[in-house]
């Protein structure tokens, strides 16, 4: 009788090994190939961190250590504000530039998955002979925090693979997507002069996280005014933050104007990208570095959490700990403690495995 359970515990360890390491030379594979270029890697590759898969786990392995070359610049704004074609418009300012560029557009509200909207294809289309760009949707998987982090694995896949921007493009401009479009190295908001003022931005919370405001539509009337009214906003107020070395100083954006549909400004949105970048050093880098590595960690630490605590030996204590929440026997605080607690007084059992 007690037999049984182990023996089929030992078979499903060896399946689990034996997964791991397929997946293990998978990702190796797709790593590799998409480093060297092949595009159809580097898609699955994306598809895999899309999904939180084992095959991702294992190409972030090797592929983290060769990324954090990229400038990753976020760009946010309300729909309708021409994020997309601002986009293309700096593909195509990055590329006379002989500069590569990858896109991801980020779209928290998509239920397509594992591949590009019908936009991206139509965009990714006008590149498909150019190996300088790469343009690829994704969609959420529904995890707390989990978008930022999946963007983020996206980007450094993309990093790793050559290209030296990133563009992450958000559809909206809902919580998580001004979380994605902030963990970049240079966040962009967009505004478009028509979309009512600047009060609008202040209450999406969009301006706090804005390194460079772009009112686009300049061919608009109220462009200008839109921009003046924006300097006039974002003056930063004296000395705020500035005593304390350990703070992060307080953003001072860049106002500026463009027309994307004419790619007016365009070029001079490209020169303050690269001035942020190059000014920002080593204080706003490693601020959006840190950012992202946390989003990153936590992220990975909740999966694996709840993992441990699902696994078949402790199922019925978690079980038992959810039904008594649910009950409202329990408050999720003492059910998070009591899980926690299991975990750490059984410790040992776990380790073995990796490596
Ligand atoms: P998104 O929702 O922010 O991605 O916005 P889109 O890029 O899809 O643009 C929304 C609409 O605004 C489209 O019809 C664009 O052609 C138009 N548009 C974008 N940029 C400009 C511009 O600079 N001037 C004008 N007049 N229209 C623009």
């Amino acid at each position: 009788m007690a037999d049984a359970p182990a023996s089929r515990a030992a078979a499903l360890d060896q399946t689990r090994r034996a997964s791991a390491h397929a997946a293990a030379d998978r990702a190796a594979a797709l790593a590799d190939a998409a480093r060297s270029g092949d595009r159809r890697s580097l898609a699955r590759l994306l598809t895999a961190v899309e999904n939180r898969t084992a095959v991702a786990e294992h190409a972030l392995r090797r592929l983290y250590p060769l990324a954090g070359g990229a400038h990753l610049v976020g760009i946010t704004g309300p729909p309708g504000a021409g994020k997309s074609t601002l986009v293309a418009a700096l593909i195509a300012e990055l590329r006379g530039a002989g500069r590569t560029v990858a896109v991801v557009a980020v779209d928290p509200s998509s239920p397509i998955t594992g591949g590009a909207l019908l936009g991206d294809r139509v965009r990714m289309q006008a590149y498909a002979a150019d190996d300088g760009v790469f343009i690829r949707s994704m969609a959420s998987r529904g995890h707390a925090g989990g978008l930022a982090a999946t963007s983020t694995a996206a980007a450094a896949v993309l990093d790793a693979s050559g290209f030296e921007v990133v563009l992450i493009e958000t559809v909206g401009t809902g919580q998580s997507e001004v979380e994605v479009a902030a963990a970049a190295d240079t966040t962009v908001v967009l505004e478009a002069p028509e979309m009512g003022d600047e009060v609008q931005a202040i209450k999406a919370g969009l301006l706090e996280v804005a390194d460079i405001v772009v009112v686009n539509k300049g061919d608009r009337p109220g462009a200008q005014r839109t921009a003046a009214q924006l300097r006039a906003m974002l003056v930063p107020s004296a000395g705020r933050g500035d005593d304390d070395p350990a703070r992060p100083t307080p953003k001072r954006p860049e106002v500026l104007v463009t027309t994307a549909v004419t790619g007016e400004g365009i070029a001079d949105l490209l020169v303050a990208l690269d001035r942020h970048r190059a000014e920002g050093g080593d204080g706003v880098t490693s601020a959006a570095r840190r950012a992202r590595a946390v989003a990153q960690i936590r992220s990975v630490l909740v999966e694996r959490l709840w993992e441990r605590l699902g696994s078949s030996a402790r199922r019925p204590v978690t079980d038992g700990v959810i039904a008594a929440v649910a009950e409202h026997e329990l408050d999720p605080y003492a059910a998070a403690d009591r899980l926690l607690a299991a975990l750490s007084s059984d410790e040992p059992e776990e380790v073995a495995d990796e490596r």
